[in-house]
């Protein structure tokens, strides 16, 4: 069967490698679609992200290394001694790494604030491969009602929805999505499905905005024309939003925007408003804390998605209350055809696409 092996940054190789077998607790998943990330994408390109040293240390110890790839639609195809959690056959997503099970949140029963997790396609292998094995219990088996293709972003979704619930959304809040890309785009069609009264979505392209309020938008802010603090204060007569989820930041060398729309959203809040960075800020990156201190704002950081917040992802997709077709606009056929999809998903506004590039194995 045929693996991409990583030798070092941007060195991907396709292989003839051998089939693996599902140990105690595994099972073996033939891969039917698979995405590669924007951010596995910069870490790929040896981009200054956050995870850069660890990649790097990986490279040098282990290359060549089956490295990346959590994002697919992965069939069932052996499993091992013990699971219990899904079948022969099942289709499945990954939603989270495997929680340490030493440190002190684990040990007092708190495995969702573990920060030593063992994270699928980085210390295990992951699906840049016909088939690949994978720890049972970080992944969910999806109902008949969600496809290939949605299957394939499902990680996104439960990473962001994992977050939401740490931000937290009430009932009549005011909730600003900086950015409308694959993660925008969730964080709008969740802040509306948690009872959001407005939901402003903010962007730099009219045919994604459009995109945004068929999802649950109540407003767009195209930031190309208008100013997006001024157009919050305006639609919330000037009290200010009560959360913002940001998912524009970044590395400006990959068409991000640096840290501009968090300070943006800063600027933005209510007092006492909640803020949350979807995006991945470049390593050194530093916020104001003038109005941080000010307002009395929340930052809420990362927050591994609990069994609750999975089934409820499966269940909204499952029914078409979120949906992750209309983020999928470029679909390429062939395990070989990954360099082409990292090309796309790399450049996004140079190819039109909304959401990562999926290849289709099967
Ligand atoms: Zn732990």
């Amino acid at each position: 069967m045929k693996a991409w092996l990583s030798y070092g940054f941007n060195d991907m190789r396709l292989e003839e490698v051998p089939m693996p077998h599902a140990e105690p607790g595994w099972v073996v998943c033939k891969v039917r679609n698979l995405e590669l990330s924007v951010t596995e994408i910069a870490e790929f390109r040896g981009l200054p992200v956050p995870s850069h040293e660890n990649i790097k240390r990986m490279l040098a110890e282990r290359a060549p290394m089956p490295l990346w790839g959590h994002e697919f639609c992965g069939e069932v195809v052996e499993v091992g001694a013990g699971v219990t959690n899904v079948k022969l056959g099942d289709r499945v997503f990954y939603h989270r790494g495997v929680p340490c099970g030493t440190c002190k949140y684990c040990s007092a029963g708190l495995p969702d604030l573990c920060r030593s997790v063992i994270n699928v396609s980085e210390d295990t292998p992951g699906c840049l491969a016909e088939y690949f094995p994978i720890p049972a219990s970080t992944i969910a088996a999806i109902p008949a009602e969600i496809s290939d293709i949605e299957a394939c972003g499902m990680q996104p979704l439960v990473s962001v929805m994992g977050r939401i619930e740490g931000v937290g959304i009430e009932m009549g809040d005011t909730v600003v999505v900086m950015g409308q890309g694959p993660m925008g785009l969730f964080c709008t069609q969740i802040a509306a499905v948690a009872g959001a009264a407005k939901v402003v979505a903010v962007a730099r392209r009219d045919p994604v905005l459009e995109l945004s309020k068929k999802l649950g938008a109540t407003h767009t802010i195209n930031v190309t024309r208008t100013d997006p603090v001024e157009a919050v204060m305006e639609i919330t007569k000037g009290l200010g939003c009560d959360v913002v989820l940001e998912c524009a930041g970044g590395s400006k060398e990959q068409g991000h925007a640096g840290i501009d729309t968090f300070v943006q959203g800063l600027a933005m809040l209510r007092n006492e408003g909640r803020i949350s960075e979807f995006g991945h800020l470049p390593v050194g990156s530093t916020v104001p804390i003038g109005p941080i201190d000010k307002k009395g704002l929340h930052v809420i950081g990362t927050r591994s998605p609990s069994p609750r917040i999975i089934n409820y992802a499966i269940d909204l997709v499952a029914s078409k209350r979120v949906q992750i077709e209309p983020t999928v606009t470029h679909v390429l056929k062939g395990i070989e055809k990954v360099p082409e999809a990292i090309e796309i998903t790399g450049n996004k506004a140079k190819f039109g696409a909304i959401g990562p590039a999926q290849v289709v194995l099967v």
